[in-house]
């Protein structure tokens, strides 16, 4: 059987992956599941996608937890424990990590036993299309053939520019990632498998375990929720009207906070670029600007300056 997740956030095409990756394995004639799993459904929160693919019926169910092949597209998940990316890596496991950084570097930040391939994510918008065609490769099962028929029939509802990026970003990598195919090895059936009990007894857990009580004080202002974003919300004070109780009120984390002179300011590290302050502003003072564009410092690329508010 081969266990696969893709590691990604909310907005990268990640549960359209696993479908994609899913769809063509089943064209080879495997039986399949796919399923994502996500917590809070919204821009940027840590999703993956988990796809199984047997000759045989498939028993097992849930989280693939000794996977055979784990691809991350956004790397800033593996600092993150909670994301569970280095969840089972064993020697036989192969890591792809869509990132501009050398593979020796995750290695060793990953403590990664088997191999791991680094590729430069390139265009933000089909990184994970991107992800998807170098999974299939990396598989060495799928064919460009299929592979192109599972981009067709699960894009089949976008709008016909992003569909094309889409088929292009995957079989492009595909063709890219020739000399790598079949890197990835199919995994033998665990014990678990060759004894399918006939009666799983489930005890009921107590009621503090399934509903936990939560007494800690809130932690949000320890949380960054600015790690995750991908677009920076810029607020242009020559064009805002200063009516905070509508961006501020609309901010979903609460990280517009009034600044000098009563102008907005963005507290970028709890802001996770959902950009609804963007889609709110009546005045359409605040621009969503790609992070990539913005250097350590914060300041925009090619600016002489910062051109968020400062408080
Ligand atoms: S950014 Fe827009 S909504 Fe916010 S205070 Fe300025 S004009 Fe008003
Ligand atoms: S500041 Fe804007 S982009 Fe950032 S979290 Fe708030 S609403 Fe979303």
């Amino acid at each position: 059987m081969y266990r696969i997740r893709l590691h990604g956030r909310g907005g990268q095409g990640i549960k359209t992956a696993g479908r994609i990756l899913g769809t063509a394995l089943f064209l080879e004639g495997f039986e399949v599941q796919d399923a994502p799993r996500y917590g809070a459904e919204r821009r940027g929160a840590p999703i993956l996608a988990m796809v199984r693919a047997d000759r045989r019926s498939i028993n097992e169910r849930g989280i693939v937890t000794r996977p055979d092949l784990v691809v991350v597209v956004d790397e800033t998940l593996i600092g993150l424990a909670g994301a569970g990316v280095t969840s089972g890596l064993h020697a036989g496991c192969v890591v792809l990590v869509m990132s501009d950084r050398l593979a020796e570097e995750w290695k060793t930040r990953m403590q990664a036993p088997g191999r791991v391939i680094s590729h430069p994510p390139g265009d933000a918008h089909a990184v994970g299309a991107r992800a998807v065609g170098a999974a299939a490769r990396l598989l060495g099962v799928i064919s460009r053939e299929n592979l192109a028929s599972a981009v067709d029939s699960e894009t089949a509802d976008m709008p016909p520019g992003a569909r094309a990026a889409v088929v292009s970003a995957a079989l492009g990598t595909f063709d890219e990632f020739q000399p790598s195919a079949g890197l990835v090895r199919e995994a033998q059936a665990d014990s678990s498998e060759a004894a399918v009990p006939e009666w799983v007894d489930l005890r009921a857990e107590s009621a503090n375990i399934s509903a936990p009580a939560i007494h800690k004080a809130s932690n949000m202002v320890e949380v960054r929720t600015g790690l995750w974003r991908s677009l920076r919300p810029v607020v242009h004070e020559d064009k805002c009207h200063r009516c905070l109780w509508i961006c501020g009120t609309a901010c979903p984390d609460s990280a517009i906070v009034k600044g000098h002179q009563g102008y907005p300011v963005i507290d970028l590290e709890h802001c996770k670029g959902c950009m609804i302050c963007v889609a709110e502003c009546p005045s359409h003072a605040i621009e969503a600007l790609p992070e990539r564009s913005f250097n350590a410092a914060g300041e925009e690329r090619g600016m002489s300056k910062p051109r968020e508010a400062t408080g």
